[in-house]
């Protein structure tokens, strides 16, 4: 088949793929002229071939958990909204969506709840992870605009990463970044983050700043700015007084800041202060880059402007090689941010006030447009508990994992009147919690757009059919709409149709007071559609994309000049105290994806980090008196969760982390939002992720264990399990408080007496290991011990699963633990692309393997997508 042109379904970067089939096989590639990454993907991006399974696709609608016809679930989702609305008025139902769906979705979802349901409670995921560069954008430029591109990344002198772990959350930015200062070495990088994450790799200077300070460090920096002056390349008074207002109350509000005092603040040393003030300074090609680290704090939308200000300061906005740029976490949260998927936008970047409503209800002949914004996520979802909301629709995501205080959004669909989920995934935590589910298209089935961080929209292209009675969640929407009465609105019948009036509603009446404007694209016919061409909106009428914004110093704000606003720094809402003394911080890891219902198909992405933990600093692993490799339970008043102590000197000492991606379908107790105070920004309404107070304690388990089997082993009744998913077999980590373990029983029972059991048992350690062979093959294979430390390397056992017949060698090394000379344990994987893992890079550096570019001709790893290029470097500095 020829390649489809499609866009990666992951992060906010929006790279371009290509997919090919041979036979029943996908594989996918970057593609060379997608503009985001001109051919580069990361392990994830790559390893996208591989997640196509129909394994745990929701195929058919479901009424209380019975398959039942698309009739009867749309029917039955109109009726009781429409019960709700006559019965309680529109403000009692509510659409929850997600940065996950296409632009044409999120446009009939919005339109359907702000123009004819008549209510503002339409809300997304995307509040939960940049809501606050929104607000930040809108206060400084008008409007909320991106104003640079991915290309400065290469042109700028200087790149200040903050609250960013760009070489894990957006790798293919991150390589991109590290090809550029390859290429001219004379540019500096500076990242600033409490945590010495993979990309300080790069960083010519690492701030290792205390959490929540950052406002402090770039008020101080516009302080020191102004003390510069004109002369030695700080403050522009030119350009601030040509093109911003309210500078003076700024500079008067950061005038007492001196590097003494921001270093004491921020909990860094002076001279590093004072470098990265020379730095930023005496470097006009200059971006910083912002991401969740500032946003997802209650006072995100301060620390969003602190950051935009230095580049007002300094006139570096919208230049080459100079802008503010947040980088968004998801495929689509800027799409959704262009149609008004959250609950205080309209549609097309127009504002909840008279005038566009007025003109937003006569475009969609929308006499019942609601005059109000709606509820936020948070609230949302308190509205939901408190009964104010009777009925929710969930689009796409899966808040039961990903809210703060997820117990409590648990709780609160637990008691919703009606709950309807439209997913493609069967088995999610919030799934389970349905009375309707709705089998939604995935990617590879999708036909619409995406916008990623520059602006720039891409064509998701479907090469997939629809399999059982999935269906476009544009589609779904548009029926359950006309079934409404809605008929003469939701008219639409393809996703180019969708497009078509999207594009008309941004130039309607535009005569240039809106930045979103794809005058260009109004007119695409479904061919020009399915050919689209990756391009960067505001689009011109002869349609050509814009690179950059706000280059001429003329903003969107009613004096067309931007806004300079600067606010005491606050430090976040909830601090540690004595009984919660530690700073609980979560994030991503490389290779996997939100709650893991697509990156968790492949074994390949989950052999890097395959079990949930928690990092922490050698002093704080002491002060909790928890074990590295142990078990800990970390809780405070709202929720606790089990993970693996992981030992970490890159950890700033009173900060732990935990990844977010594990959920109530692959582990026990591993959710971390549970723990995360709902605490939000005034007036983003984006939660406070990064900085919740927690308490560490050991996880007094009594034994530990393993299981390894061609098939998921029913494990949820150990106190502690995770479960993977391996090459050729699916492994359950256990562990328990009980005096005994019963699970060498629990085992025989559940595989029965068919095959040959070897069995090894000490009953003075509680040791025991089991292995069931049928035919000559490993059908199971199970450890346990008391001692965790005890317990055998697991890489090299998972190899075995993947013979037909095992011989005598490796059937005598099998209970002895110990890999036989033919099946050597490669370790954790390090490179996903090539599956190397962490012996054998070791074994290869100490054999006087020097460089990456080595490790790479001898190994294979890093040579493909460069993902793991950071901890290759780490390794040969450690080896
Ligand atoms: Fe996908 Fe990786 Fe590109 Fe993000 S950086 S869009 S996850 S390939």
């Amino acid at each position: 088949m020829t390649p489809i042109r499609t866009t990666c379904p992951y992060c906010g970067v929006g790279c371009g793929v290509l997919v090919s089939r041979a036979g029943d096989t996908f594989s996918v590639r970057g593609d060379p002229e997608h503009p985001a990454n001109l051919g580069r993907l990361c392990s994830k991006g790559a390893a996208l071939g591989e997640t196509l399974s129909l394994d745990d696709r929701l195929l058919h609608p479901e009424i209380d958990g019975r398959r039942v016809t698309w009739d009867a679930a749309l029917d039955s989702v109109a009726q009781r909204f429409q019960q709700v609305i006559a019965e309680h008025g529109p403000d009692a139902v509510a659409f929850y969506v997600s940065g996950q769906l296409l632009t044409e979705d999120y446009y009939v979802a919005n339109k359907l709840m702000k123009g004819f349901i008549g209510s503002g409670n339409i809300d997304t995921n995307s509040r939960l992870c940049m809501s606050s560069a929104v607000a930040g954008h809108k206060r400084a430029f008008g409007s909320d605009a991106v104003p640079g591109c991915y290309e400065d990344l290469e042109i700028a002198d200087l790149i200040v990463l903050t609250g960013s772990n760009t070489a894990w959350a957006h790798p293919v930015v991150y390589q991109r970044i590290v090809a550029a200062k390859k290429a001219r070495p004379g540019m500096k990088i500076v990242l600033i983050d409490p945590r010495r994450t993979a990309t300080a790799e790069i960083a010519d200077l690492h701030l290792a700043i205390k959490p929540g300070a950052d406002a402090w460090l770039f008020n101080g920096l516009l302080n020191h700015l102004r003390r510069e002056g004109d002369n030695h390349g700080g403050i522009d008074w030119s350009y601030l007084e040509n093109h911003v207002e309210g500078f003076g109350a700024a500079l008067e509000e950061v005038g007492g800041l001196n590097i003494p005092k921001v270093a004491a603040h921020c909990g860094l040393a002076e001279a590093d202060v004072a470098e990265f003030y020379r730095l930023f300074t005496q470097t006009p090609k200059s971006v910083t880059v912002f991401s969740q680290g500032i946003n997802q704090s209650s006072s995100g939308v301060d620390k969003v402007n602190s950051v935009i200000n230095v580049h007002l300061a300094t006139g570096r906005v919208g230049l080459p090689g100079a802008s503010p740029f947040s980088i968004t976490g998801q495929p689509n949260a800027m799409g959704g941010r262009e149609v008004g998927g959250l609950a205080n936008q309209l549609a097309a970047h127009m504002d909840l006030v008279p005038e566009c409503i007025e003109r937003v209800g006569r475009f969609w002949n929308a006499p019942n447009i609601t005059h109000r914004p709606g509820l936020k996520a948070v609230e949302l979802f308190d509205a939901v508990r408190d009964g104010r909301i009777k009925a929710i629709w969930i689009m796409a995501t899966n808040p039961a994992v990903s809210l703060p205080e997820a117990d409590r959004a648990v709780a609160a669909l637990k008691q919703c009147e009606f709950v309807v989920v439209s997913d493609n995934t069967r088995h999610t935590d919030t799934a389970r919690l349905a009375h309707v589910l709705l089998p939604a298209a995935a990617w590879g089935e999708k036909d619409g757009t995406v916008t990623n961080s520059e602006r720039r929209i891409s064509r998701q292209r479907p090469f997939l059919p629809l399999p059982g009675e999935a269906q476009p969640d544009w589609w779904i929407v548009n029926e359950v709409a006309r079934r409404m009465g809605h008929t003469q609105a939701f008219v639409c019948n393809s996703a180019a149709d969708i497009f078509r009036e999207h594009a008309a509603l941004s130039v309607f009446e535009n005569e240039g007071r809106r930045d979103f404007n794809l005058a260009g694209l109004t007119h695409l016919d479904s061919a020009d559609y399915d050919a689209l061409e990756p391009v960067q909106w505001p689009v011109t009428a002869n349609g050509r994309g814009t690179p950059r914004l706000f280059g001429q110093g003329r903003y969107y704000t009613g004096s067309g000049k931007a806004r300079m606003i600067v606010r005491p720094p606050r430090g976040p809402a909830t601090p540690v105290n004595a009984s919660q003394p530690f700073i609980f911080n979560t994030g991503r890891v490389r290779d996997q994806w939100h709650s893991m219902s697509r990156s968790g198909k492949t074994a390949r992405l989950l052999s890097h980090i395959d079990e949930p933990y928690v990092e922490m600093h050698p002093a704080d692993i002491r002060r909790a008196e928890v074990r590295n490799g142990g078990l800990a339970r970390i809780r405070n008043g709202r929720g606790e969760m089990l993970a693996r102590v992981v030992e970490s000197a890159e950890q700033r000492p009173g900060s732990v982390f935990a990844p977010i991606h594990w959920n109530g379908q692959n582990s026990a107790k591993a959710r971390v939002d549970a723990l995360v105070y709902a605490v939000t920004d005034e007036i983003s309404g984006q939660p406070e992720f990064k900085h919740t107070p927690v308490a560490v304690e050991p996880y007094a388990a009594t034994w530990y264990g393993f299981v390894m089997a061609r098939a998921p082993v029913e494990c949820t009744q150990a106190g502690y399990w995770t479960r993977v998913r391996c090459r050729a077999c699916w492994r359950h980590e256990l562990a328990g408080t009980e005096s005994e373990c019963d699970w060498p029983r629990r085992l025989r029972e559940a595989f029965g007496a068919d095959g040959d059991w070897i069995e090894m048992k000490d009953c003075g350690v509680s040791r025991y290991r089991a292995a069931l062979m049928r035919d000559g093959r490993i059908e199971m294979v199970c450890f346990f011990d008391r001692d965790f430390a005890a317990l055998p390397p697991r890489h090299w056992l998972e190899g075995l699963f993947e013979q037909d017949r095992l011989n005598d060698a490796e059937r005598s090394a099998l209970l002895m633990g110990l890999p036989s000379r033919d099946v050597p344990d490669a370790g954790r994987t390090v490179c996903a692309c090539f599956g190397v893992g962490e012996n054998a890079l070791k074994q290869a550096i100490r054999q006087g393997v020097n460089s990456v570019e080595a490790l790479g001709i001898k190994l294979q790893a890093g040579s493909n997508c460069g993902s793991c290029i950071p901890e290759l470097k780490k390794l040969l500095a450690a080896t």
